[in-house]
């Protein structure tokens, strides 16, 4: 499969300031996120995630390096709305992402932006609500629903522009578990329909579930790898002052204790699914 993102030695540093001075947030990043893939991005605060997802569409501007979305630069002008609709993007508030009073006009707002004609816009709300579990709730009021409806809503109207890919940024970290869960089962099914996905977060037990994890740790690459290499690297990990996700840390208090845990256990259903053996 093609490369939907290409980022090409990408530098990234914010105008300095008195107090903070000048610091790279990001330096030397190399990462090609290939088509139809689910990829996570994880980093403590203040890592680089958020300046890293600006800069995948346009809305930041590399310092150093280029990215490429599709055949298009980000730098180039020119193709900023191309940019953008290829890489839709859904961020941490679900409250600053809405803006109509009705749920089914908030999903319509970006295909009419798009300037999509009023029958190709309701076969596109239709089925971008379907897509995320909130068909019932079409002509209810957003701030009547709790965050994680709203925050359904707000990938809905992403969904009805038809993004190649969506770039999540922090979707959850508002929310509490439930929206948190609901949120991980529509990326899961989104990137199931082909849409390719790219999840920042800093919770360790969202990114095992997607294909590949990327660490970020103090603006550059710490480790890349599908989820059971990444989460091996426990010296590196700890090095770092991160986490591992419950289930590998589970896996190696046991096996500490001379349980024979087998190695690549990265999320809990694969760890019940090892002990249910045992039944
Ligand atoms: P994360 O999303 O992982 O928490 P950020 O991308 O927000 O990290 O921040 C990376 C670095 O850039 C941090 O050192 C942060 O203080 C700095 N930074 C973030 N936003 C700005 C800004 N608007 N101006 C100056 N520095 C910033």
């Amino acid at each position: 499969m093609a490369d939907i993102i290409r980022i090409e030695n990408l530098t990234f540093e914010y105008p300095s300031t008195e107090e903070a001075g000048s610091k790279k947030a990001l330096e030397n990043i190399n990462l090609n996120i290939e088509q139809g893939t689910f990829t996570a991005i994880i980093g403590k605060n203040g890592s680089g995630k958020s300046t890293l997802a600006k800069n995948l569409n346009g809305l930041l501007l590399p310092s150093g390096g280029r990215i490429l979305v599709k055949e298009w630069d980000t730098a180039d002008d020119e193709h900023i709305w191309d940019i953008r609709q290829t890489a839709g993007m859904v961020f941490q508030n679900p409250d600053n992402q809405l803006i109509s009073s009705i749920v089914e006009d908030d999903v319509a707002f970006g295909p009419e932006n798009l300037g999509i004609e009023p029958s190709e816009i309701r076969r596109r709300v239709d089925s971008a609500l379907e897509a995320v579990n909130m068909s019932k709730f079409s002509k209810k009021a957003p701030h009547l629903l709790s965050g994680g409806q709203k925050q359904r809503i707000a990938i809905a109207g992403v969904v009805a522009m038809r993004p190649e890919c969506i770039i999540f940024d922090e979707p959850t970290a508002m929310l509490d578990p439930k929206g948190r869960e609901e949120i991980m089962t529509i990326i899961k099914q989104l990137n199931k329909e082909g849409i390719t996905a790219v999840l920042i977060t800093h919770f360790m037990d969202e990114a095992v579930l997607a294909d590949r994890v990327v660490i970020i740790n103090e603006g550059s690459i710490l480790l890349d790898g599908t989820p059971e290499y990444v989460f091996a690297q426990e010296d590196i990990l700890k090095s770092a002052n991160m986490d591992l996700p419950l289930a590998v840390e589970m896996s190696n208090r046991l096996r500490r204790r001379g349980i024979d845990i087998p190695k690549g256990i990265v999320t809990v259903e694969e760890m019940v699914e090892f002990i249910c053996q045992y039944k």
